[in-house]
């Protein structure tokens, strides 16, 4: 297929420039009469137009069962699948031979927020969370702790949307 080239010619007489500036300050004008359609973040952060998704891979949440512990059995899958290798997990066995993690660490920062982690565990203990206010000021504080993780109360992802569970 042949392609066209257009080629375009500097003007050779003087041009005023007034109709395009004119044409411009229309332009932002007409956009003052329209709807605001911007939010006073962070005083603001849904709007009856605009909430974060039920869908959103955020800051992480270990799920606690009634006694306060993670639900966490130590099996050994998230980090197993974790593409970023970033969870840590060194499993324990208390004297009734039921495993629990010793020390379970997410670092925030490499992670990719892929939601594998939540998918593969079977226990439904680990979740990625609808929260993405997790900025820190130092590397080390985005390493979350078990406790760290135990403690979120922010709402966890759906991963996929209720209303379409086929995702098509
Ligand atoms: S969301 Fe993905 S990258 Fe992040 S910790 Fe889970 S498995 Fe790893
Ligand atoms: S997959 Fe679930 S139960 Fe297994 S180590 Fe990870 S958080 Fe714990």
């Amino acid at each position: 297929m042949a392609i066209g080239v257009k080629v375009l010619k500097r003007p050779v007489a003087q041009t005023s420039y007034l109709r395009a500036t004119l044409k411009g300050m229309a332009l932002t004008l007409s956009h003052l009469l329209r709807p605001k359609v911007t939010m006073q973040y962070p005083e603001e952060k849904s709007s009856t137009d605009w909430t974060i998704s039920p869908r959103w891979r955020g800051t992480h949440r270990m799920l606690t069962d009634e006694q306060g512990r993670a639900k966490c059995v130590a099996c050994g899958l998230c980090p197993q699948i974790c593409p970023a290798n970033c969870i840590k997990l060194v499993p324990g066995e208390d004297e009734e031979g039921n495993r629990y993690p010793l020390i379970y660490e997410i670092d925030e920062f490499r992670c990719i927020f892929c939601g594998y982690c939540q998918e593969v565990c079977p226990e439904e203990a680990i979740h990625v969370g609808v929260h993405y206010e997790n900025s820190e000021c130092s590397r080390d504080r985005f390493v979350y702790d078990l406790e760290r993780l135990c403690a979120q109360t922010h709402p966890v992802s759906t991963l996929w949307d209720p209303s379409d569970p086929s995702g098509e």
